[in-house]
């Protein structure tokens, strides 16, 4: 995984094509006699016009391609490029040193953009691109090579180069760009104005890239975390594809949805949250209008890594996406380790069942040092915005009290080193066990919120593997004895006063909605990807009826019998339309 920052937001998937950096090639150099300045002084003079006129070109076709504005930045290289302070500089040079031509531009120019490029604001920075990008078209119009930028962009690529000056940018052959990993470059440079216009998604600013990166290799782009990863293991490839589902979901069938609220037939407005694992599914959170993060799971930032994350890494991703979120509320919960998510670095005694092995808090308290860590980074985030913190796989009330007492050290360690950090920070449990479920009263009272996770509840309850494909017919979200675990566990939440959310994948199924509704859960955490079904699910739901609709499935039998009352329920519903679009309350 490489770093760098994210410059033009999105993800993408793809072969790398490296491009080499045309500008950094030898410049000739020559010295010259007095008999040869006017000879010179000549050619300056029409290279500048051949390159005036390749900028002109350039400028019309980019009009036309992506808009005004950004054509407008070809225009600012005309005028450095006609700047007559900068003729006579070169033209000064030329006579004084007895240079040829492309020295002194070489020289000239140079010296213009390493001063840009230490001045204190980022936009002047930003501005030494583009005078680098006026040398190069200056050189190469006094006849140095070919230009690499002439060369064909495979279909899919991902263009990888030490600096995309502008110009190299709008001539690739764009359709065919997925992506750009550059060196060099920042949020001002023009070219990452140029990507952002395009919606390609770019990282600028990855140390070494061309040392890191060769032709042909498979890269991830995340150009909203600002990471690269080169020839990913599958498991990464497949959390990508996922969120770029999420992102392509928002884009389509219920876009419309984006901007009104989740409310209900009957009036109620409920909060529609996400599921994230990533700081960049954040983005599709957004697109989505979250009303929140519901859960942010951090395995996954544990599992890209070759070593465990230090504080200060976690605490970045988390407070970027905190800040991003802002004022949203964010829940982070602490890392859920065992069962099936191992870590390369860190190894767990052989177990016939992993399900029921060491795994969340459990384990968590038994490596102290790897809980205060992350206590640490969610503390320090809790500072400037309103995240909470979400226990995993908690059996019971000792669990809570164990974790509050490790919290309290860690508050008094960052208070003394003078760190802030919000002192009542909501402490959360996961239900997610049947004994947490079955004792929900007790353990409510304990904690700040509670939050149902009923992926591995389903498969407590019913003593069905969930990763075993052969266990999986009996792995059944809607089995009535689920059910009624679900509905006592929001009885006990609620006459203790704790929040619930419930943020199991079951949560983010349409067909599921009204009954989950009807047995009285009022929070939904779910998969950006699945927001927006779920609110046109919300938004044809009456409350009432769906109260009624959970009384009959509690009574029923199986998980098969609930299934049909659903699929029946959902077919009667008023405005269902045949193609799942429906009548729904006003905005
Ligand atoms: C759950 O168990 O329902 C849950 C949300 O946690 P995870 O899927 O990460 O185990
Ligand atoms: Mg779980």
């Amino acid at each position: 995984m490489l770093k760098g920052t994210a410059v033009s937001a999105g993800v993408a998937q793809g072969r790398a094509y490296v491009l080499a950096c045309g500008y950094c090639s030898a410049v000739p150099q020559r010295s010259i006699r007095a008999s040869q300045v006017d000879g010179e002084r000549v050619r300056l003079d029409s290279a500048v016009a051949r390159a005036g006129a390749e900028l002109l070109a350039l400028q019309d076709d980019l009009r036309e391609k992506i808009g005004p504005s950004q054509a407008d930045i070809f225009g600012a290289q005309s005028l450095i490029l006609g700047d007559a302070a900068l003729r006579d500089r070169v033209l000064r040079t030329v006579q004084e040193k007895r240079v040829n031509v492309e020295a002194a531009v070489s020289e000239v120019f140079e010296e213009y953009s390493t001063n840009l490029e230490s001045a204190p604001d980022g936009y002047l920075r930003g501005r030494a691109a583009d005078i680098q990008d006026v040398r190069r078209r200056l050189l190469s119009a006094l006849a140095i090579g070919p230009s690499e930028v002439e060369a064909e962009i495979p279909d899919g690529a991902i263009v990888v180069a030490d600096e995309l000056l502008p110009s190299v940018t709008a001539r690739l052959q764009l359709d065919n760009v997925r992506a750009f990993v550059t060196a060099r470059g920042n949020k001002f440079s023009h070219s990452s104005i140029l990507a952002r216009s395009l919606g390609t998604p770019a990282v600028a600013g990855v140390p070494s890239v061309l040392a890191r990166i060769k032709t042909g290799d498979r890269l991830i782009v995340d150009a909203v975390a600002g990471v690269v990863f080169v020839n990913p293991e599958g498991s990464v490839e497949r959390e990508y594809d996922r969120l770029a589902a999420d992102l392509r979901s928002s884009k389509e069938r219920l876009r419309h949805l984006v901007d009104v609220s989740t409310v209900t037939l009957d009036g109620t407005t409920l909060p529609l949250l996400a599921n994230v694992n990533k700081f960049s599914d954040t983005e599709a959170a957004l697109l989505n209008k979250a009303d929140g993060i519901g859960l942010y799971r951090t395995e996954f930032a544990f599992a890209i890594r070759s070593a465990f994350p230090t504080e200060d890494e976690q605490f970045e991703f988390l407070e970027r996406a905190a800040e991003r979120m802002h004022p949203r509320p964010l829940v982070f919960r602490l890392v859920d380790l065992g069962g099936d998510k191992i870590l390369p670095y860190f190894p767990l005694p052989p177990s016939r069942n992993p399900s029921l092995a060491e795994r969340g808090i459990r384990l968590l308290l038994r490596h102290v040092d790897v809980l205060k860590t992350q206590l640490r980074a969610f503390l320090r985030v809790s500072a400037a915005h309103p995240v909470s913190i979400l226990l995993p796989v908690v059996i019971g009330i000792e669990d809570v009290r164990q974790v509050r007492g490790v919290v309290r050290q860690v508050q008094d360690e960052l208070s003394a080193e003078g760190k802030r950090f919000n002192p009542s920070i909501p402490i959360g449990a996961m239900i997610e066990v049947p004994s947490a479920a079955l004792m929900i009263r007790s353990l409510a009272k304990e904690v700040d919120f509670l939050s149902l996770g009923t992926n591995d509840l389903v498969q407590y309850v019913l003593a069905a593997d969930r990763e075993d494909e052969t266990t999986a017919p009996y792995y059944q979200p809607l089995h009535p004895a689920v059910l009624r675990l679900i509905q006592s566990v929001v009885e006990g939440a609620r006459s203790t006063g704790r929040e619930l959310t419930i943020c199991g994948e079951m949560a983010g199924e349409p067909l599921h909605t009204a009954l989950l509704l009807g047995l009285g859960l009022r929070e939904l955490s779910v998969a950006p990807g699945q927001m927006l079904e779920v609110k046109d699910a919300i938004r044809r739901t009456n409350l009432d009826e769906a109260r009624r609709l959970a009384s009959v499935a509690l009574e029923l039998g199986s998980a098969a019998e609930v299934e049909a009352l659903l699929n029946e329920h959902q077919r009667a519903r008023p405005g269902q339309a045949a193609n799942g679009m429906s009548a729904a309350p006003p905005a």
